[in-house]
């Protein structure tokens, strides 16, 4: 492969993040002899973020409902934009002149950006993946536009996010075509190259590399060798989440968690690992007890939207008609601003006011948005308190218990999944 030749005469990259590692599960390192749970600290331009992390995404800059105030106060420390939004509007020369993404949303804390490879594979019909770049037809005039490496990292340098992604070859991970999918990861591998070539601030922006090769476990491998050897700042793995096209009423959460465990198996040690588009609380804790610190997902903004909030039992739907008169906080105990009663500083909000505003006012979209953010940003503070403290497997089976009501009822690929890094949750 040509891409193997150019990487020994490549100079060190510089970087501009540290990663501190902090601590590792005792006993899925005992297991598995590797690091697998862990936390840490990651030192970004905009502060200090502690992993695992859940990132919420701000497509157009703007988290939808919330004020960045509203987001900082949640205690989001990094949040997600988009290239290919930004990109298209307010667009590349206006983004130069206001010097950023992060003063365009008055926004001091961490951003980063995907490469926009993945929006126009999934919402552009009419794509095209040649080895120059994505070639699509501009959604707004339909006239003949390309994105190449070095066009998205360009994007991104006027974006000016903390962390920016590689432009990557994305396909359907259950595509059955192997002969294009082992194309694609190698294209993805040629594509890195082209990035950190173009990339103009590398001490001040990090690149991350993404490993892809679907559901192949050998091209998965080869793929991860070959992209950790480009030594980027961040290492993250693609491909693995349904993300956008999942159904959001008949979600099938089932991660394919050999690609995970295999991956950060080679992966070096002193690198955050990101995986991307998954973030499902259950995919979350697995993922995590597999090796994984970074995840984002649309779903717990977008699900906010149908009236659904997230539950240690799971998602509840308040426009039923049974909350009508159901005078509790949407979660009990749940310190959020909606949740919390109004003697101790909170809104004091109750299920039957969001069943109220439901489908009639946008402000009870804000209120569970708000609610789900923060589930996911505290369960994430819970993970790693966890991890700190060397009582992982015990959180893991707690919050698996409580998320199904009793343990027969786990779903076997979560069973199947964290048993291989010794975690048993069947156990008495
Ligand atoms: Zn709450």
């Amino acid at each position: 492969m040509a891409a193997k030749m150019s990487v020994a005469a490549r100079k060190q990259m510089p970087s501009a993040l540290t990663f501190d590692l902090l601590a590792k599960c005792s006993q899925t390192l005992l297991t598995v002899q590797v690091t697998k749970a862990r936390a840490s600290t990651l030192h970004l331009p905009h502060g200090s973020v502690p992993l695992p992390i859940f990132m919420p995404v701000a497509t157009q800059a703007s988290l939808k409902g919330l004020t960045p105030e509203q987001l900082a106060q949640i205690g989001c420390k990094l949040c997600l934009n988009n290239t290919y939004h930004l990109g298209l509007k307010p667009g590349q020369a206006v983004l130069e002149q206001v010097g950023g993404a992060h003063r365009l949303q008055g926004w001091d804390k961490n951003i980063l950006t995907d490469s926009g490879g993945f929006q126009m594979v999934s919402l552009l019909k009419l794509a095209n993946v040649t080895e120059e770049g994505v070639r699509f037809l501009s959604p707004h005039d339909g006239t003949p536009m390309l994105l190449t490496p070095e066009h998205s990292i360009s994007l991104q340098n006027s974006i000016g996010s903390d962390i920016i992604m590689q432009l990557d070859d994305v396909i359907v991970t259950t595509s059955p075509d192997r002969e294009r999918m082992k194309q694609a990861m190698e294209r993805s591998i040629r594509w890195l190259d082209r990035c950190i070539d173009a990339h103009k601030y590398p001490e001040r922006q990090n690149l991350f590399c993404i490993i892809q090769g679907g559901l192949d476990l050998d091209l998965r491998r080869k793929c991860s060798v070959e992209m950790a050897a480009r030594d980027t700042p961040g290492i993250a793995i693609g491909g693995l989440s349904g993300g956008e096209a999942k159904d959001e009423f008949c979600k099938v959460s089932v991660i394919p968690t050999s690609m995970v465990d295999t991956c950060t198996g080679l992966l070096p040690e002193n690198k955050p690992r990101y995986i991307m588009g998954v973030g499902y609380p259950e995919d979350i804790v697995v993922s995590v007890a597999l090796g994984a610190d970074m995840f984002d997902c649309v779903w717990p903004t977008r699900t906010a939207r149908f009236g659904n909030a997230i539950t240690p039992s799971g998602t509840v739907n308040l426009r039923h008609a049974t909350y009508a008169d159901d005078f509790s906080p949407i979660v009990d105990g749940c310190t959020c601003i909606c949740c919390r009663p109004i003697q101790q500083g909170g809104l004091g909000i109750t299920r039957a006011y969001i069943y109220h505003l439901a489908a009639k006012e946008t402000v009870g979209a804000h209120l569970l948005t708000m609610h789900n953010v923060h589930y996911l940003l505290s369960l994430m503070d819970s993970i790693r308190a966890a991890i700190l403290e060397d009582r992982y497997p015990a959180f893991v089976r707690d919050f698996f218990n409580r998320l199904y009501g009793s343990a027969s009822k786990i779903p076997i690929w979560v069973v199947n999944a964290l048993n291989g890094v010794g975690i048993d949750l069947l156990a008495e």
